[in-house]
């Protein structure tokens, strides 16, 4: 048990926390480093007095957690969505710290977030509470301190009202946050690459489970950044993608549907769920009949009683968080294998650790090379995970992380250098 934890944590808090123990418990770690490399390094409250439209006054609360600067500057998204708090936070923070380790960047990790609805809220309104948001906030990021992203709610607009109200504040940097607009120093591939590199790991993965791509059947939970492009990115590699959904519902069709089309319908005003050309999905999308199934849309969303009755025997984890450990643990004894959201979502942090260094050296990538460079460093992580038998694959994704902030953490003088071998 780590002695720093807060007692009873609940959801997302409690299953990385699981997920950390079981690992830690198979290296060879001192329990003092184990601590050391839980507790979250800094963690701010916000409160955002937000004016409405209406004249009224009313007050968020908003989060940013560092979790670790052992390899670099602290890097996470930023959500804005009701019910956010600090345990959720911390967790997503965790996870930010260990994906940006295995995928060999000189990022820690962080995440940030405000409980707000963003559709009860007006394009004026939304501006502000980002205003007061970053202004609240800003003592604590900077291109070499923490620098935020687009999660949940948030877009590349999100990104350019931050990067205004900072240079307002006269931390003029374009550095200080990455997913921005291109004209605002953004890079061209950021937008695509999370939805682009889970389809890419979902065909590594698929193909390493001995089956061919072309017409696999693919379901996406959750249309929104990463879903969609995964949803196109997988039809152009000549997948079948049979179902579809977002916070309205979800459709499906055996014969396919087109992400394009489906995209022309939301965009045009429609729910998707009322899109012409599909059946509606009764229940949970992640149960439809298909090969691979991917939710792309919030943490949890993956639990027993789905897993009961997942048909693909791929599941590949574009949200963070969606798979509980209790469901993980059904989907593995019933021969269905996870790809974990830490390698499978990695492209999006990769692409913003490019964006990054393309600030720093005031220079833009074509988009094509940004996007050869992010597919090749998720092969090199996958590279490592993929002769583990497919129920090792979260744990060896987690022990190669956590080695090499335990290393960095040991070279700095923060815990004791020793061994950390995995004991399988
Ligand atoms: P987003 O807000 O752009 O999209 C979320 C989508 O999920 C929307 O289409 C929404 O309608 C849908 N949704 C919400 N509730 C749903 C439900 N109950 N059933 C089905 N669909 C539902 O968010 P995003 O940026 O695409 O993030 C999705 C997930 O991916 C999150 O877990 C996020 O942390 C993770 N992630 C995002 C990025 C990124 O670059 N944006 C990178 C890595 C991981």
């Amino acid at each position: 048990m780590i002695a720093t934890e807060r007692p009873g944590p609940a959801g997302l808090l409690a299953w990385e926390h699981e997920r950390f123990e079981r690992v830690t418990g198979q290296l060879d770690l001192e329990p003092a480093t184990i601590c050391a490399l839980h507790c979250a390094g800094r963690s701010l409250i916000v409160e955002l007095p937000l004016q409405r439209d209406d004249g009224s006054m009313t007050v968020l609360t908003g989060y940013r957690v560092q979790h670790s600067n052992a390899l670099g500057p602290a890097k996470g998204g930023t959500r804005y969505r009701r019910g956010v708090e600090l345990d959720d936070v911390t967790a997503l923070a965790r996870l930010m710290t260990w994906k940006t380790a295995l995928h060999g960047l000189p990022f820690g990790g962080a995440k940030g977030g405000v409980d707000c609805d963003p559709a009860d809220l007006s394009t004026r309104e939304l501006h502000e509470v980002t205003r007061l948001y970053t202004l609240a906030i800003l003592p604590n990021i900077g291109s070499d301190v923490d620098v935020p992203a687009p999660d949940i709610g948030t877009n590349e607009q999100t990104m350019a009202w931050m990067l205004h109200a900072a240079g307002e504040a006269g931390r003029s940097d374009p550095a200080i946050v990455t997913g921005k607009p291109v004209i605002l120093g953004g890079s061209l591939f950021r937008a695509a690459s999370t939805g682009v590199g889970v389809a890419h790991v979902a065909q590594r993965a698929w193909e390493r489970l001995g089956n061919r791509f072309a017409d696999a059947a693919v379901a996406v939970e959750g249309f929104g950044a990463v879903g969609y492009w995964a949803a196109t990115e997988l039809h152009q590699r000549g997948a079948r993608v049979v179902a579809l959904s977002d916070i309205t519902g979800g459709v499906t069709a055996a014969k396919g549907l087109d992400p394009a089309a489906v995209h022309a319908w939301t965009q045009s005003g429609n729910a998707l769920v009322d899109y012409p050309d599909g059946e509606t999905i009764d229940g949970s999308i992640l149960a439809v009949d298909c090969d691979i199934t991917i939710p792309a849309a919030l943490e949890g969303t993956l639990t027993d009683s789905i897993a009961e009755r997942v048909s693909a025997s791929l599941v590949v984890e574009g949200a963070n968080g969606p798979t509980t450990p209790s469901a993980e643990a059904i989907l593995h004894d019933r021969g269905i294998a996870v790809v974990p959201d830490l390698m499978a979502n990695g492209g999006g942090v990769i692409s913003s650790y490019f964006e990054w260094a393309q600030n720093h050296q005031r220079v833009a990538w074509p988009e094509a090379e940004e996007r050869r460079l992010v597919l090749e460093r998720l092969d090199r992580s996958w590279d490592l995970l993929a002769p583990q038998p497919f129920e090792r694959w979260r744990t060896e994704a987690l022990a190669i992380a956590i080695g090499r902030v335990t290393d960095a953490m040991a070279l700095a003088g923060q815990v004791t250098a020793n061994a950390h071998r995995i004991v399988r």
